[in-house]
């Protein structure tokens, strides 16, 4: 039953309808088609939450819209918290009341939204404070484009959309691609397709699926490990597939699409970061056009893990390069403000076990 209400909330959000669903809605209603324009640019580039604020329709058309239960979703913000080192994060809760957590990072004069389609997440990785949050529900297309929105409400210029914050894309598949079409709609916000990655833990099937798609987003996939015992240690998702079916969805993606994936690896001390592991990550990336990222951890209260030493992420990253393999590290951002990668969560996740104790 909340599920079915959920389905119905949604599908009376006017952030969910793509600019042809606008069309097909205005005309069903005996409006003008070019009014879905007004629609989608008030929502997509004014952060319109109001139908009366998208002033161009006619009164009675916008009456007409709410009567028929429309409305535009809006998420609220709880928090916007600052790192000395520029990171931004922002708190938010649904209509629905699920939380999630999106963060701004500044590089120079480049800013990237790391997004959430999950408020947490099932895939229970075991590096990652929102995997231990454990799963509270799927985020929708509009819930998701809204995070961006928010930011560039801000003032803050969007260049990157990176789908690597709270959640597993492909097991939201359908509104993370809706999401990624909104953002990259030229009447909306108009973010490149190759400006937007979609990060994945290694799903064979949303890989396969993604390839079919026929755009351009940018495919991240999160190995952590160059071998099925060194990835059962850290995912259990490696537990229902297995590092080489990993690998044929990534060489057929590769395939059917020429483009190149990014492999994120993120550092543990004495778990993942040995040169065997090193070389052992070369051979299994042989053959596929990918650059590697060397994550440094972001331990949390709780973590079992600790982030590998400095120098031993230097090394690992030379023994890659060495090979060929074009690699960047990303040293940790946002540590003050628990915003690092794996660490979103981990305010609530902490306030949780202390209001438990
Ligand atoms: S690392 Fe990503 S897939 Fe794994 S638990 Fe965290 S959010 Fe989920």
């Amino acid at each position: 039953m909340a599920r079915q209400h959920y389905n119905v909330r949604m599908q009376k959000d006017l952030k969910e309808f793509t600019h042809a669903q606008l069309e097909e809605l205005v005309k069903g209603l005996g409006g003008r088609s070019y009014w879905a324009g007004y629609i989608f640019s008030f929502i997509h580039t004014k952060a319109a939450s109001d139908i009366d604020a998208i002033t161009p329709l006619p009164k009675s058309f916008r009456q007409a819209l709410k009567d028929q239960g429309l409305f535009i979703g809006m998420l609220k913000t709880e928090q916007c918290l600052k790192d000395p080192d520029g990171t931004i994060k922002l708190t938010f809760t649904t209509q629905d009341g699920l939380y999630l957590e999106s963060v701004v990072l500044r590089d120079r004069d480049r800013n990237t939204v790391c997004i959430s389609c999950q408020s947490g997440c099932r895939m229970g990785c075991l590096f990652c404070a929102t995997g231990a949050m454990g799963f509270q529900g799927n985020l929708t297309a509009g819930q998701i484009v809204d995070q961006v929105y928010q930011v560039n409400a801000r003032q803050i210029k969007v260049h990157n959309v990176v789908y690597m914050g709270m959640g597993e894309p492909f097991d939201n598949y359908d509104a993370v691609l809706r999401s990624a079409r909104l953002l990259n709609d030229k009447n909306g916000l108009n973010i490149g397709q190759r400006r937007i990655t979609i990060s994945t833990c290694g799903i064979p099937e949303g890989i396969v699926r993604m390839a079919s798609e026929g755009t351009q987003f940018r495919l991240a996939i999160s190995l952590h490990g160059p071998d099925d015992q060194t990835r059962g240690l850290l995912m259990p998702v490696a537990n229902r597939y297995g590092l080489a079916e990993v690998l044929r969805a990534a060489e057929h993606y590769q395939a059917k699409t020429g483009r190149r994936i990014t492999i994120e690896y993120c550092m543990l001390d004495s778990i993942n970061d040995s040169p065997a592991h090193a070389r052992a990550l070369v051979k299994v990336l042989k053959g596929l056009k990918v650059n590697v990222n060397l994550i440094e951890f972001n331990p949390f209260p709780g973590a079992r893990f600790a982030p590998s030493p400095r120098t031993q992420i230097r090394h690992f990253c030379q023994i890659l390069r060495d090979s060929g393999l074009e690699t960047a590290i990303r040293f940790r951002r946002g540590q003050t403000i628990s915003a690092a990668c794996g660490q979103l969560g981990a305010d609530r996740l902490q306030a949780s076990k202390i209001a438990t104790l």
